[in-house]
């Protein structure tokens, strides 16, 4: 999520799409090499959307290697045609949608980026991707951090050519909101700050929580000639393993934040042009054009949208548009899927399991389906204490988590499942080992998985082995409940577990603590920074070079008296004696920068009493009124 620039684009654009807002949309999907685009924006605007990420994703593959792996889930695009189309489907922070013009829903079997179209700056699905990113590649790490790169990284220029991009470019936003606000956030502070923290969430209060972040992570990747850069990566892969953030900072920096604050403020105080990273490649970065588009029916609409309200956890409205896709048509497979996961969330266990087996037995692609299907199937046999469950019953589970790994190999928590049943049953015990190891390469830091790893070891006598896990998992653990749950195991070993425990143990805990729905997975690689070595043949990272701004034209300063919004934008300047009118039939190309406290997130149509200073960089028309391209309202003196 992005803020402050782009509410002041929001603002003026409202005013522009009022009047045309509803009028009966055309949803489409838009295939490209790698994505999925949804939306009721024009196709030439989701087509663009899907080539700035396609190109964008070929770049950071070239400096990032594994983003070219294929990754757990797909991801889906939605690109709502305006702000009020959106509205609706945005996450919701204290009972209102929340101020956000784009985000990123990761799940389990598909990932959701949303955004609205006629945002001029490409900025937004990128910094939304390689939230995307860091979330495949190197897991759950602090907001501050999932921000400040998807900030450095959203700048993402491809400077006109195929061989050549430049990565780290300063987003004006940030820099005026650094100038003029005088609190810098406390590192320690900045560094606690969670996804339901006022400063993530309030408008007057992302700014800043933005441009700082932004500003560290610049300074780490790009600043002091990289010095810091490694120290970084190293603290980033110490968080991704669960690592306590004070001494993983302490041991990573060799210093305390008070020192790392100092430093970044002189880092802001003295530049006026920041270092910038341009990453040349002997051939041209591939992006394959190709694209199929298709119109969506009203069903497959509804379907789509659902989905999406599903994985925000917006259950009644999710509901709202599922019922349409399914009364609409009943044989429309992903629908009754997405309305049977509906079902699980909302604990309606028995319609769920109904709806679940028929869209499981109907071969659904959906690792999810898989996955619940088994699931719900297990939490009715533990809700009855594992009486009269026939081997049939265990198969199917066993069949059902088995084709959830197969699907979506990296979704842990089917391993998990797996593990359970058979842990349950007391047979395949000799699998178990393999399916939990299996799933803590994938997620090492599942103490559950290590402790039922355990109980394994302990069913088949294998004390030696049991003990070596619990001690780690007693010496490493930050929960005391997990704590006392091992060293109760250490000191049991010694006799053999019986079936009754084990399964009391490991069911009570799941049925009393319900898994929260999207959980981040925690899935330790190196972290998302440029890596410490790259062949050079392939990648040649020139000098640091600094960037100035990157739109041409003619510049005029004045007093802004009138901003006409009706067809089109007028503006009306006064400069001197002289007052000059320019005009866009395109509003929505035009940039807005403000560093100006006062013009704030709002600027609004009509006249101007007093004006605003503004500087404006127009192109020129011959015999005509210029074309205002850039709109800057400037620092106040
Ligand atoms: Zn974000």
């Amino acid at each position: 999520m992005t803020s402050r620039l782009v509410c002041l684009y929001l603002s003026v654009s409202l005013c522009l799409w009022g009047s045309s807002a509803y009028a009966a949309d055309k949803w489409v999907s838009i295939h490209t090499r790698n994505f999925t685009l949804i939306g009721n924006a024009s196709e030439s605007d989701i087509r663009r959307t899907g080539r700035t990420l396609e190109e964008f994703r070929s770049a950071m593959a070239l400096v990032f290697p594994k983003v070219d792996q294929v990754s757990a889930a797909p991801t889906t695009i939605f690109v709502f045609k305006n702000e009020d189309s959106f509205k609706p489907y945005k996450p919701i922070y204290k009972g209102q949608p929340a101020s956000v013009f784009a985000y990123f829903q990761p799940g389990d079997d598909v990932n959701y980026i949303a955004l609205s179209a006629g945002l001029p700056s490409p900025n937004a699905i990128l910094h939304e991707y390689v939230h995307f990113l860091l979330r495949e590649h190197v897991g759950s790490l602090p907001l501050w951090i999932r921000e400040g790169l998807a900030e450095c990284y959203s700048t993402f220029d491809l400077n006109g050519r195929q061989t050549e991009f430049t990565l780290g470019r300063a987003p004006e936003q940030h820099i005026a909101t650094l100038n003029m606000t005088p609190q810098f956030i406390p590192l320690k502070k900045l560094f606690d700050v969670r996804d339901d923290s006022p400063e993530y969430n309030e408008e007057s209060k992302q700014g800043m929580f933005y441009a700082e972040s932004w500003a560290i992570a610049h300074y780490f990747l790009f600043g002091v000639d990289g010095k810091r850069r490694m120290q970084f990566v190293d603290f980033v892969t110490a968080l991704a393993k669960g690592n306590p953030p004070d001494a993983s900072f302490a041991e990573a920096f060799q210093t305390d934040y008070e020192t790392i604050e100092t430093e970044v403020r002189e880092y802001i105080r003295k530049r006026s042009s920041w270092p910038t990273m341009k990453v040349t490649s002997k051939d041209p970065i591939q992006t394959d054009g190709r694209s199929t588009v298709s119109t969506l029916s009203d069903t497959e609409t509804e379907y789509y949208l659902g989905d999406l309200l599903l994985h925000l956890n917006r259950l009644q409205d999710a509901e709202m548009h599922l019922t349409a896709a399914t009364s609409k048509s009943n044989d429309f497979a992903p629908a009754q899927a997405s309305m049977a996961l509906l079902r699980v969330r909302q604990k309606k266990y028995d319609e769920a399991l109904s709806l679940l087996k028929t869209t499981a037995e109907a071969d659904s692609k959906n690792p999810m389906i898989a996955f619940y299907y088994a699931d719900v199937l297990q939490r009715g046999d533990a809700e009855n204490g594992f009486a009269n469950v026939s081997e049939d019953r265990t198969e199917t589970i066993r069949t059902y988590a088995k084709k959830s790994i197969e699907l979506a190999p990296q979704f842990v928590e089917a391993y998990g499942l797996l593990a359970r049943v058979d842990l349950n049953s007391g047979q395949h015990l000799d699998e178990v080992e393999e399916t939990l190891k299996k799933a803590l390469a994938i997620a090492p830091g599942r103490e559950d998985f290590q402790i039922w790893l355990a109980q394994a070891y302990l069913r088949t006598n294998r004390t030696p082995e049991a003990h070596s896990v619990l001690e780690s998992v007693e010496r490493n653990t930050a929960s005391s409940e997990t704590r006392r749950r091992a060293a109760t195991l250490l000191n049991q070993g010694e006799q053999s577990l019986g079936l009754a425990e084990i399964t009391q143990s490991i069911e009570s805990e799941l049925l009393r603590k319900e898994r929260a729905p999207e959980e981040v997975q925690s899935v330790s690689l190196a972290g998302l920074a440029p890596p410490p070595s790259r062949k050079a043949e392939d990648t040649v990272l020139e000098s640091l070079t600094p960037v100035g701004p990157s739109v041409q034209g003619e510049k005029l300063s004045g007093l802004l008296i009138n901003l006409d919004c009706a067809n089109g934008l007028t503006l009306r300047v006064r400069t001197g004696n002289d007052t000059v009118e320019l005009h866009s039939s395109n509003p929505d190309r035009i940039q807005f920068l403000s560093y100006n406290a006062d013009v704030g997130s709002n600027v609004q149509c009509g006249p101007r009493n007093p004006g605003t200073p503004v500087n404006v960089t127009y192109r020129p028309v011959p015999g005509g009124q210029g074309d205002p391209l850039v709109i800057e309202f400037p620092e106040k003196k």
